[in-house]
């Protein structure tokens, strides 16, 4: 049976879909078969950071009951990586119903060995039926205090929810000289620290192309850190 991850924070901006694209193509190329999952309904770009934009079949068409999960499965150019992609108009939000997540997304678990789920920030009802789509939760936060504290709040609901909360990521370090130090940061969320990933302009360059950074430029710092994020993951998952 795969791992079911939830990618969360509690801000928005934090850095959980350039985590989620990232990690699964680490985990890809570490010969894992990978599902990416865009469960973020309303804020939608998953799938353009992994470079698909003309997807048919969402998951919104599937939660509007219009059509089946498998026709929203998208093969990538990224080996061993599936995308489920979102749309982005509102005619397709307006239909979807998030409280059908769980119940679409959890069935695929016997397909892969990990599907990534990238949520929307918060504990909204949209971002809690995504949330509550996986059974493991990766925490995404930047080194600011109330982004930390946000983000440990959404630990500790979905830990409640019965989640096993595997840790964080402090991502963004370095780019202010008031960056909380990632042992302060440890000691706040009360959960392991798994990586921190470096302010890297590399990152954003090949957010922009289309092809996330361990594609984009392996050897960059960003890319060293998602590369480790998903050995890290391999190890405790
Ligand atoms: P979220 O999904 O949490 O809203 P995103 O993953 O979309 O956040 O990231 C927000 C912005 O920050 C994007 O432009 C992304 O390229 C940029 N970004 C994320 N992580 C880094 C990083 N480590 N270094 C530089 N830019 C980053
Ligand atoms: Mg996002």
């Amino acid at each position: 049976m795969g791992h079911l991850i939830s990618i969360a924070s509690g801000k928005g901006g934090t850095g959980k879909t350039t985590t989620t694209a990232n990690l699964s193509i680490a985990l890809g190329k570490l010969g894992k078969k990978v599902l990416a999952i865009d469960a973020d309904l309303t804020m939608a770009n998953l799938s353009l950071v992994m470079g698909i934009d003309d997807a048919e079949t969402t998951i919104h068409d599937v939660l509007a009951g219009e059509a089946s999960i498998s026709d929203a499965i998208y093969q990538t150019s990224f080996e061993n990586v599936d995308l489920i992609p979102a749309a982005i108009d509102w005619e397709h939000v307006k239909k979807a119903d998030p409280r059908k997540l769980p119940g679409t997304i959890k069935p695929l678990k016997g397909y892969y060995d990990f599907l990534i789920i990238d949520c929307p920030a918060g504990l909204q009802m949209d971002a809690m039926n995504a949330m509550l789509s996986g059974e493991e939760v990766i925490l995404i936060t930047n080194p600011e205090i109330s982004c930390i504290t946000d983000t440990m709040k959404v630990g500790i609901v979905l830990k409640k929810a019965g989640l096993a909360v595997l840790g964080f990521v402090l991502n963004r370090y370095g780019r202010s000289e008031n960056d909380i130090p990632p042992e302060a940061a440890e000691e706040v969320m009360e959960v392991p620290l798994l990586v921190v990933v470096p302010e890297d302009p590399k990152v954003r360059e090949a957010t922009l192309e289309g092809v996330p950074v361990v594609e984009y430029d392996p050897d960059s710092e960003g890319a060293k850190a998602f590369m480790k994020l998903a050995e890290e993951v391999l190890k405790i998952a």
